[in-house]
């Protein structure tokens, strides 16, 4: 197996910027797995619109909602490469809307879907011989054996900031408290939950050197990539020709 680098961290903290660049210049395959639970919650959106789940503020407590749920998920087909597609479709575009944003995070939260798509993550790892994996619970359960394991966070202005760029839309205000809604989410959730910030940050204080915990709050993502590669250096990950130069410019 090829080396493996989980980076899981909060909404908008910029894990994508961070994998693509690692991916490109260590010649690694990237998997962006946030896309995947994406795809799958516009899956349950399509089958379930008339409704309207993406309305809702907690997990039905009936128990048959969560199995149909897992149901459609199960049924689908997710690819993910430079394009996402659902089912032969593009989707691309589609997952990265308000209404999947509002909507992810419940299906997310399912045991069964998650197991679902842990497995399907950890097929593609192997597949692929291993590389750049991003999401939630890379670091503790999708690849816990993983080289370097990322933390990336910053404060929630700067991530609804990033947001507002990306989308080219939004009220801030309303950004942040969807960022904050879907971090407080994925944070409590019985299976899967992305640790806390102080957490991980007490294991790499004990000296772990597989951790890397970084707030991007006052960095650039070329300062974040630079972290990240000395790190990499340290623990004997290098780019395939160590006299290639490389640019933070350029990716
Ligand atoms: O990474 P991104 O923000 O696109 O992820 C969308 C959502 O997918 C997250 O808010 C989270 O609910 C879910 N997710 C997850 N586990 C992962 C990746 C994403 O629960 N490994």
């Amino acid at each position: 197996m090829g080396p493996i680098i989980a980076i899981d961290g909060t909404a908008g903290s910029g894990k994508s910027t961070l994998a693509k660049s690692l991916g490109k210049i260590l010649g690694l395959h990237v998997l962006d797995t946030g896309a995947m639970y994406r795809a799958a919650a516009l899956k349950v959106l399509s089958v379930m619109g008339e409704e309207r789940p993406e309305t809702l503020t907690k997990v039905p407590d009936d128990e048959s909602w969560s199995l149909q749920v897992a149901e459609i998920v199960k049924e689908s087909v997710i690819v993910i490469e430079d394009r996402v597609s659902l089912d032969g479709q593009d989707v691309t575009k589609e997952i990265r809307t308000d209404r999947v944003d509002r909507f992810v995070s419940f299906v997310a939260s399912i045991p069964a879907v998650r197991e679902d798509l842990v497995s399907r993550q950890r097929q593609w790892i192997a597949i692929h011989n291993g590389g750049v994996v991003e999401g939630r619970d890379i670091g503790t359960v999708v690849c816990p054996n993983a080289d370097l394991k990322v933390y990336l966070t910053a404060s929630i202005e700067a991530r609804a900031e990033r947001r507002a760029a990306e989308r080219a839309t939004g009220e801030r205000a309303e950004l942040e408290s969807m960022i904050d809604r879907r971090d407080a989410l994925d944070m409590n959730r019985s299976t899967g939950a992305l640790p806390s910030l102080e957490l991980v940050a007490s294991a790499e204080s004990n000296g772990r050197d597989d951790i890397i915990v970084i707030d991007s709050t006052e960095y650039n993502a070329s300062d974040v990539l630079s972290r990240v590669l000395t790190r990499l250096e340290t623990i004997g990950i290098h780019p395939p020709s160590r006299q290639m130069r490389y640019s933070t410019d350029e990716i």
